[in-house]
């Protein structure tokens, strides 16, 4: 968590651009929500090793939200982070890949820009992109521009009653919501070799008991502040408009995997002008 990471030197240079676009030694603004577990009363000794947080049960994180009936829906609720308290004008920039039939697709020109730049990004993979694409996930995994997150199972919003958003079908049940995050999540604590911190449901969408349940799973709930490109079918234009409206601590919402929409160029104007204002891009 508090692990530091330096990016982007030389990347100003590149960019012909003076400060604004590295992050600042990596420091995360967002603090982990993960308790730590609390050593007892009976001493233990200095030696002793560090005690290990609780193992999650999936089944049992189902079991515990049997029952209860979600008051909310939407994609911004409790729980769910949306922005983030910056320091100065930090901001974070997040791609997702939705996976499935004609979304396995790669922007290679967005993630060229990303990389070129050394501008980091929290990306959200939805299980069927891995899958589609492993060699090309376990390159962004060992690449440390980029945290990768979870994008679910299905890519289905995350509901315990089967709540739909823009026609596509929610999970109908506790067990339906743990499992939407948990095989991804699993898919990539393997890729990863650590489990990912972050969720995003697909349509960004949840239940108060669903984001309920993305916490007790070990995972944070992740919205967004900038809908930089409604869902890759926005015009370059309105894409950099969106992103140059960024204010601190904004999280930005764009996609990754619809190579002929126009979010890449959109990011290619915005982003060296927000560099230019400067901003500095922070994982979350
Ligand atoms: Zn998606």
């Amino acid at each position: 968590m508090s692990r530091r990471r330096m990016f982007g030197i030389g990347a100003a240079a590149v960019a012909g651009l003076s400060t604004g676009c590295t992050t600042e030694n990596g420091k995360s603004p967002i603090a982990q929500s993960n308790t730590t577990t609390t050593v007892g009363a009976t001493a233990a000794p200095v030696s002793a090793v560090r005690q290990a947080p609780p193992a999650v049960i999936p089944a049992a994180v189902a079991a515990r939200h049997s029952g209860v009936a979600p008051q909310t829906w939407g994609m911004q609720m409790p729980g769910i982070i949306s922005s983030f308290t910056a320091t100065g004008k930090q901001m974070a920039l997040t791609f997702d890949a939705c996976g499935g039939p004609n979304n396995n697709d790669i922007d290679e020109t967005l993630l060229n820009l990303l990389i070129s730049q050394q501008f980091p990004a929290t990306l959200f993979l939805n299980k069927r992109w891995i899958d589609a694409n492993p060699s090309r996930a376990a390159e962004l995994a060992a690449n440390p521009l980029f945290e990768l997150a979870n994008h679910g199972m299905a890519h289905r919003p995350l509901s315990v009653t089967g709540r739909s958003a823009y026609k596509i079908a929610g999970t109908g049940s506790p067990q339906e919501a743990v499992d939407e995050v948990w095989a991804n999540h699993e898919r990539l604590t393997a890729l990863l070799g650590k489990p990912p911190r972050f969720f995003r449901a697909g349509t960004a969408h949840y239940d108060d008991v669903a984001v309920s349940i993305v916490n007790d799973l070990g995972e944070t709930p992740v919205g967004f502040s900038i809908n930089a490109d409604y869902g890759a079918t926005a015009k370059a234009g309105t894409v950099a408009n969106s992103m140059n409206a960024a204010q601190p601590g904004a999280i930005s919402l764009a996609h990754m995997h619809r190579p002929k929409s126009a979010t890449a160029a959109g990011m290619t104007a915005a982003l060296p002008t927000l560099c230019s204002a400067g901003f500095t891009f922070v994982h979350l």
